[in-house]
């Protein structure tokens, strides 16, 4: 509140200001005496508790602060640089973990809640690099782009390629720059676990990271299945027989509502839904996540992938996060 005392003051023969609304401050006598003597005069603050000068030949009325700054507590752009904590629940699973992710910060109707977007893939030497598939090292449920039975799978896959030729990679993270900008407009913080063509961040340490950083975490891919057309978007829920594995046990119920939430608000939107909505692989991700967690593939290699398609998926799954978290118990 100080900025905004600081710029009110008051007519030389006025009788009558309103000085800073929201009282709670104890009075600052040096402060409101200076103000006397001031010439200009600007919008006041709105009025709960007028305070009051008389006149110019005495000191005016103290004036007291409010709490609150004028300013945002964070200019647009704004973001610290995060580093994983060796110390962190399962960081010493990951095997690719020294760069840095961003959290960017709302500059204005802050809500306070940080959203993890993982533009999927884009780790270079990810692919010859083995990690963990789960927590306790038990073998791989299901089969995919790793065999079920496997106990270790690559830290990080190369992605599928787009029927056109372009690299999943770079579709994700152009999808989580609209998603990263579409949150930040709605007063969400940002986690970007990628924020260029290659960040040394496995999917352990995006999760882990996300465990201790996020409120929940979305990961944006598209899905390698060869076909010719476009069979729409899923999420990746959690397997049966995952569901008593530690830490997916506790979490795979909010997994599964913030898929719901995604896939509810693409539909919405008018875009296409494959089947169901959703599809149980077994994951790196949701097997270490301890915060509600979700992989989405937004389409295949035939899905549009243009700028305004982009920022049209991203828009809907900004407004199923934005339904997600108010309704989160
Ligand atoms: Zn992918």
């Amino acid at each position: 509140m100080r900025r905004k005392c600081a710029a009110i003051f008051f007519a030389a023969a006025s009788v009558l200001v309103v000085g800073c609304s929201f009282a709670k401050a104890p009075p600052d006598p040096a402060k409101s005496a200076g103000a006397a003597d001031g010439k200009e005069v600007s919008a006041p603050a709105v009025t709960e508790v007028p305070v009051i000068s008389i006149s110019d030949d005495r000191p005016a009325y103290p004036v007291a602060q409010e709490d609150e700054p004028d300013e945002p507590e964070y200019p647009p752009g704004y973001y610290d640089e995060i580093v994983i904590d060796a110390s962190w629940e399962y960081a010493d699973h990951a095997q690719i973990d020294d760069d840095t992710a961003r959290l960017y910060r709302a500059s204005s109707d802050r809500k306070d809640i940080i959203i993890s977007v993982n533009a999927g893939h884009g780790t270079k030497g990810g692919q010859s690099v083995k990690t963990y598939c789960h927590p306790d090292k038990s073998p791989k449920t299901t089969g995919g782009s790793t065999p079920a039975g496997s106990v270790k799978a690559p830290a990080v896959t190369g992605g599928m390629t787009f029927n056109d030729g372009t690299r999943e990679a770079t579709v994700t993270l152009a999808c989580a720059e609209y998603l990263k900008d579409a949150l930040l407009e709605e007063g969400y913080d940002v986690l970007m676990l990628r924020y260029d063509d290659d960040a040394q961040l496995d999917n352990v340490a995006r999760t882990v990271m996300s465990n201790n950083i996020a409120d929940c975490m979305i990961s944006l891919h598209w899905d390698g299945d060869g076909l010719t057309y476009d069979k729409g978007c899923f999420y990746i829920s959690v397997p049966e027989k995952l569901k008593s594995m530690q830490p997916v046990a506790s979490y795979w119920q909010e997994h599964d509502a913030l898929g719901e939430a995604l896939i509810d608000a693409l539909r919405d939107n008018g875009y296409k839904i494959s089947g169901a909505g959703h599809m149980s692989i077994d994951l790196t991700q949701m097997s270490y996540s301890t915060i509600p967690s979700v992989d989405i593939e937004l389409g295949n290699g035939a899905s549009a992938h243009d700028d305004t398609t982009l920022q049209g998926l991203a828009q809907a799954i900004a407004e199923g996060t934005d339904e997600y978290e108010r309704n989160r118990k």
